[in-house]
């Protein structure tokens, strides 16, 4: 599913040098390369601040910590992503509420949205799912409509863009109050380890959370809070500071990949493709919204997505099914303000999905491969 060596041969040289700069200064936690980091990522991004912690489920929980919520308040979310974003609303004791996705891009439901809130409701946490952003004018309207806040998750679309009605681009990440990534090494940017991080343009925001990753320490040993242990180490920053120059020409590698699955299984029938966008190839995309590609993610039509899955098992093709049961089914999730059909497009997806192997290293071979497999399935 994910080839990580090519990348690490070409920055090892620099990694290693900076791992010795490291070792030798034994200064493990904090330090410079946290600091270059930090500032190096907000102005790739264009944001304010950015704030390190451990991982991308703990960047979530930081970040509604930080908006002073209280039990019971609640906070809408796609039933259609990782659990880690509904984990982080729950175990604040918060009131996760999940909704459905739009079917064209896999994406929260502007609609469903609209239709969940109520007087309780403090926040949308939409996801950037696959790799492409969420529709985030409309989203943005609604919250500032009913006085919400918005923190995009943005683990799996670092890099990508969005373009406004105005025409105006932004960078995923840089749109709601907070939005929050994760640096788990198959993400677009990942680390050799686990890592996460906070990004805020707020600079009462960034004050809470920077210290609420350090135990609610604002001054040194005075906890006005409850906090946590959040920490991105000076390794994971060293690694992530190598590889940062290179994020725009690995997603376009993505990209590319992309376009090339794309072209072999145009007008195959039984499976649909995802959205592209208009697919810039380019390294320098400064002029479109870009799809970066997490993952590829097809749907199989006729209930034959498991059959698939086998084959392509005994083809030695790798595959993931991101997600197989949606959250609202989940034993740990699951509420009876629920409806199962409230979510046909969630149900639908996780009995269709299905994603092939995407990377920065993929080979032509091995796509043409890997698409011949699928139709000589489809066909038979
Ligand atoms: C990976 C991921 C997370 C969690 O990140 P970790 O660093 O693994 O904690 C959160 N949300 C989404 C959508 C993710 O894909």
């Amino acid at each position: 599913m994910v080839d990580l060596k090519g990348q690490m041969q070409e920055i090892k040289p620099q990694i290693k040098q900076s791992f010795d700069e490291i070792l030798d200064s034994c200064g493990f936690i904090g330090g410079p390369h946290i600091t270059r980091f930090q500032d190096n990522l907000a102005s790739y991004l264009g944001v304010k601040h950015v704030i390190g912690c451990a991982n991308g489920t703990d960047a979530l929980q930081i970040s509604l910590m930080s908006l002073g919520l209280q039990p019971g308040d609640e906070v809408i979310t796609a039933d259609f992503t990782f659990a880690a974003t509904v984990e982080a609303i729950a175990l604040l004791r918060l009131t996760p509420v999940l909704v459905d996705v739009s079917s064209e891009d896999f994406n929260i439901s502007i609609a469903a949205i609209e239709k969940s809130i109520t007087p309780k409701t403090k926040a949308i946490i939409p996801v950037h799912l696959f790799g492409k952003s969420a529709d985030m004018e409309p989203i943005l309207a609604v919250a500032k409509k009913h006085n919400l806040y918005v923190i995009e998750d943005n683990a799996q679309a670092i890099g990508a863009s969005y373009k406004f009605s105005d025409g105006s681009l932004k960078k995923t990440g840089t749109m709601g109050d907070i939005a929050t990534t994760s640096f788990f090494p198959s993400k677009n940017l990942g680390a050799y380890g686990d890592g996460g991080a906070i990004f805020t343009n707020d600079d009462k925001l960034a004050y809470k959370i920077k210290g609420i990753v350090n135990h609610g320490m604002y001054k040194r040993y005075y906890h006005s809070e409850v906090g946590v242990n959040s920490r991105l180490d000076a390794l994971q920053a060293a690694v992530l500071n190598a590889k940062l120059p290179h994020l725009d020409s690995y997603n376009a590698k993505r990209r590319n990949a992309a376009k090339k699955y794309q072209a072999l299984l145009t007008g195959v029938a039984g499976i649909e493709l995802p959205m592209t966008l208009n697919s810039c190839s380019e390294f320098s995309c400064d002029n479109c919204q870009c799809h970066v590609f997490h993952q590829f993610t097809l749907r199989i039509k006729n209930n034959k997505r498991d059959a698939l899955a086998t084959y392509l098992s005994s083809k030695n093709i790798p595959f993931g099914i991101y997600y197989p049961i949606p959250l609202h089914k989940q034993e740990a999730y699951a509420s009876e303000s629920y409806s199962d059909t409230d979510f046909p497009v969630t149900n639908a997806l996780s009995n269709e999905v299905i994603s092939l192997p995407m990377h920065t290293e993929l080979k032509e071979d091995q796509i043409h491969y890997i698409c011949n497999a699928i139709k000589d399935f489809l066909k038979s």
